[in-house]
């Protein structure tokens, strides 16, 4: 899929244990995509080029609601990628399948995304030439509903979980602890248990960290 240069590529990754992500093999001196507790969304997506990326909004709903809780992604983002996170006050409509503008990531704020799973939220990665390119997250807004007892950091860490879907993280393998007693956020069941403290877990930030130190295979091997 990541031969065909010319197009992007489209990933479209659920929030949901179910969901199997074919194993990746790659030989010893290619980009590493997968370690203790983290992998990329491979093999669309290798790595990160060096453009800065904007966070927009489906709507203006979805730009009042979302906007606090981005503001802590792209600035995490920032950190861990080394690429410039900013968000935006634009309005990017989103379609699910469709990829939003290039190092756009388009976020939605909407009741049951997906009518056939309604607690769920999802997210979709695009890539071109194995480098994440843009993406979008449907964020369930369900989760604020009164009644629903959804804690904040549920939703922070649903959120964290999602945007680190749009660059081409996915769900780990395996959900080990880390050194502070920390699961990866990228579990499906730790989103919403993990009582979160407005930052990525280590494990997610090895992912970062590679999706940008792989920069120098996508180079060699164009
Ligand atoms: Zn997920």
């Amino acid at each position: 899929m990541n031969r065909i240069a010319a197009n992007t590529a489209f990933v479209l990754t659920l929030t949901a244990a179910a969901v199997l992500t074919p194993h990746d093999t790659h030989p010893a001196t290619g980009p590493v995509t997968a370690g203790h507790g983290w992998k990329l969304q491979t093999p669309n997506i290798t790595h990160i080029d060096t453009q800065p990326w904007t966070i927009a909004f489906h709507d203006t709903t979805s730009r009042t609601k979302l906007t606090p809780y981005v503001k802590h992604t792209a600035a995490e983002l920032s950190t861990h990628l080394g690429v410039k996170v900013t968000v935006s006050t634009r309005i990017v409509p989103t379609t699910v399948g469709k990829c939003p503008p290039s190092h756009t990531i388009a976020v939605r704020w909407i009741s049951k995304p997906n009518p056939a799973h309604p607690n769920r939220s999802f997210a979709g990665a695009c890539s071109l030439r194995g480098a994440a390119y843009s993406g979008y997250a449907y964020i369930n807004s369900d989760y604020w509903a009164p009644g629903r007892r959804f804690h904040e950091y549920q939703r922070q860490n649903v959120i964290w979980h999602e945007t680190a879907h749009t660059v081409g993280v996915t769900h780990p393998a395996t959900c080990p602890k880390d050194k502070t007693g920390r699961k990866p956020l990228m579990c499906d069941v730790d989103t919403y248990t993990s009582t979160g403290t407005r930052r990525y877990s280590s494990f997610e930030q090895t992912a970062f960290k590679q999706l940008r130190t792989n920069r120098t295979h996508a180079a060699v091997n164009k």
